[in-house]
């Protein structure tokens, strides 16, 4: 490769006439990156290749050896060193199981870089007209995927689903109060979202200043969806005490257990409690950042079945889709395109029903705000957090096109067969691993190995069982996770120690321990299913022996030792 004279310093950027000499160049440093990694990669393991003694003294001895160069490096020097980074670096193999942590496919890659090489300011339409555009695409193409009227809907690119949450409970506090925005946010004002929901809400509380106190938790059912009828005693217990419920946050897909929050049950309660209490329907964030990709069977012929899905399969689907059908009643939603959209961080993209609704919390209420409904030339952003904003709208509207609704449907499709045969070949393989969110059709499986043979998860979930009895077990199944943590370069599996809140026998609550296993990497097929269960058994045994061990005359039913 050839050296790059630094010394004329316009040779660190692209050129600006297109000469064959600097795009060789580029393409060559970006083929060094591209081929660089391909060495390390090893389909057996869930690392990258590369040695990388992440001890306790790693980042100490990094801020003491850590210096800007005085002189810079040949360009060919420092991608040995980018690469060097990616040494031992988790990747989307066939055994990554962990969480929802996909691969960046090659449309989501190659629409980043399409924005990079322009690298155009979001902020005004005049300094990134690229990303505006696609941003208006992509806006219509969701709006019409959800059921949303694409002329009257709005939305933008944003920071996460965390963002997405933000901005929706800034939108609910100034529906509320059109002072809020000069003289503060009142504080009887009130939010709702179940257990199971992500803690964005919470942060969310904090950061807007209404406190996290006035986060109100609802009970979740078993399949980890809101309890409707919790939700709307709560709710009543708010206004009767002079509080405003102001804000709903239905999960549709929680991220551990994927249940799914019931919007229509929820828009239907919320519309009577506002009338029979003469209040405004609080402002319903659907959050469907991980979950409401599987919008894109709303039109899927379930019956023709065009794709040849298996029936189980099928099933699934149509289970899932019944939920997010209903995304459209929602008044703001969001789709994590990092997440199941296939494409880089971060592409998140809020969508409102009511782009009227951004004038809330725009700096020139004089203004009409919204992307889509104005000329060239005035549409900035000046209700977004952001200043300047990034075109991570390409990617998203690269992944798109790329992927087409039949790409993301078979995408999708082959996520849940997996897990269906995972599921399957679980209860067959191990009966002590109970899996403890059965009703929850899609691409997580969350199971909880017991001491004392299978009954223990009806017991859990009834209440016959004391706070002790449960600790135990999520104890036995910590050391699981333990074990599994130790084996993660081989395979990586997630866990969660937030798995549905039960009643105990003694009249306390505690969260159940559960392993979880994700579908997430489209290498992960069905003939590797026997594998990860036969490795799971393994460690499964392992955990049992480390448990007695470590509670000799314990609880644990002989029958496990096989
Ligand atoms: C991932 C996730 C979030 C947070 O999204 P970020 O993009 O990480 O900010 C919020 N809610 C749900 C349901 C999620 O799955």
């Amino acid at each position: 490769m050839e050296k790059i004279n630094t010394s004329d310093i316009r040779n660190l950027f692209p050129s600006d006439d297109g000469n064959l000499q600097q795009r060789n160049l580029m393409l060559e440093l970006m083929g060094q990156i591209v081929t660089g990694v391909d060495e390390l990669k090893d389909p057996e393991s869930v690392y990258l290749k590369g040695q990388k003694d992440r001890g306790p003294a790693f980042y100490s001895d990094i801020v003491n050896e850590s210096r800007i160069p005085s002189t810079g490096q040949p360009l060919q020097d420092v991608n040995k060193e980018l690469l060097k980074l990616l040494y031992a670096h988790p990747y989307h193999t066939k055994y990554f199981l962990t969480n929802i942590l996909p691969m960046a496919s090659i449309p989501g890659v190659l629409g980043m870089l399409a924005a990079f090489m322009v690298n155009g300011n979001n902020l005004w339409d005049v300094y990134g007209p690229a990303g505006a555009e696609a941003e208006v695409k992509v806006v219509s193409m969701m709006s019409k995927l959800v059921g949303y009227n694409a002329s009257v809907s709005g939305g933008y690119t944003t920071w996460g689903g965390q963002g997405a949450i933000f901005t929706a409970l800034r939108l609910a506090i100034n529906k509320y109060s059109s002072a809020a925005s000069k003289s503060g946010v009142p504080s009887h004002l009130y939010s709702f979202c179940s257990e199971a929901a992500h803690y964005s809400l919470y942060k969310s509380m904090e950061a807007t200043g209404l406190g996290s106190d006035n986060l109100i938790k609802v009970k979740t059912n078993e399949d980890s969806s809101m309890n409707v009828s919790d939700l709307k005693e709560k709710m009543e217990k708010v206004i009767q005490s002079g509080g405003i419920p102001i804000f709903i946050v239905a999960t549709t897909g929680t991220t551990d257990a994927m249940g799914i929050d019931n919007l229509e049950e929820i828009t239907g309660m919320a519309d009577l409690l506002a009338r029979e209490f003469g209040i405004s329907r609080p402002h319903i964030h659907a959050d469907s950042a991980l979950g409401g990709f599987f919008a894109f069977f709303n039109e899927y012929d379930f019956t023709l079945n065009p794709l040849s899905f298996h029936d189980e399969v099928l099933i699934s689907l149509k289970e899932i889709q019944s939920r997010m059908r209903h995304l459209h009643l929602a008044d703001s939603l969001c789709f994590d395109f990092q997440k199941l959209g296939q494409t880089p961080y971060s592409t998140s993209l809020f969508l409102v029903k009511n782009a009227e609704d951004l004038k809330l919390v725009d700096l020139d209420p004089d203004e009409t705000p919204y992307v889509g409904h104005r000329g060239y030339g005035q549409y900035h952003t000046s209700y977004t957090l952001e200043c300047s904003r990034m075109g991570s709208s390409i990617s998203i509207y690269s992944a798109l096109l790329a992927f087409g609704i039949e790409g993301y449907q078979r995408l999708l499709a082959q996520f849940v067969e997996v897990n269906i045969a995972f599921r399957r070949t679980l209860a067959r393989e191990i009966p002590e691993a109970i899996i403890v969110n059965p009703n929850n059709p899609g691409i997580i499986t969350l199971f909880r190995i017991y001491s004392d043979g299978q009954s223990g998860y009806g017991s859990e979930l009834s209440g016959h069982q004391s706070y002790d009895q449960v600790d135990q077990t999520n104890q036995l199944n910590e050391i699981l996770f333990e074990i599994l943590g130790k084996g993660r370069g081989k395979m990586f599996f997630g866990d969660t120690k937030k798995h549905l809140y039960v009643p105990t026998s003694d009249g306390k609550r505690l969260a159940l321990y559960a392993t979880k296993l994700f579908v997430i990497s489209p290498y992960t097929q069905l003939e590797h299913v026997e594998e990860i269960v036969g490795y799971l058994k393994a460690k499964v045994q392992e955990t049992y022996t480390e448990y007695r061990l470590k509670h000799p005359g314990g609880i644990l039913h002989e029958e496990v030792y096989r």
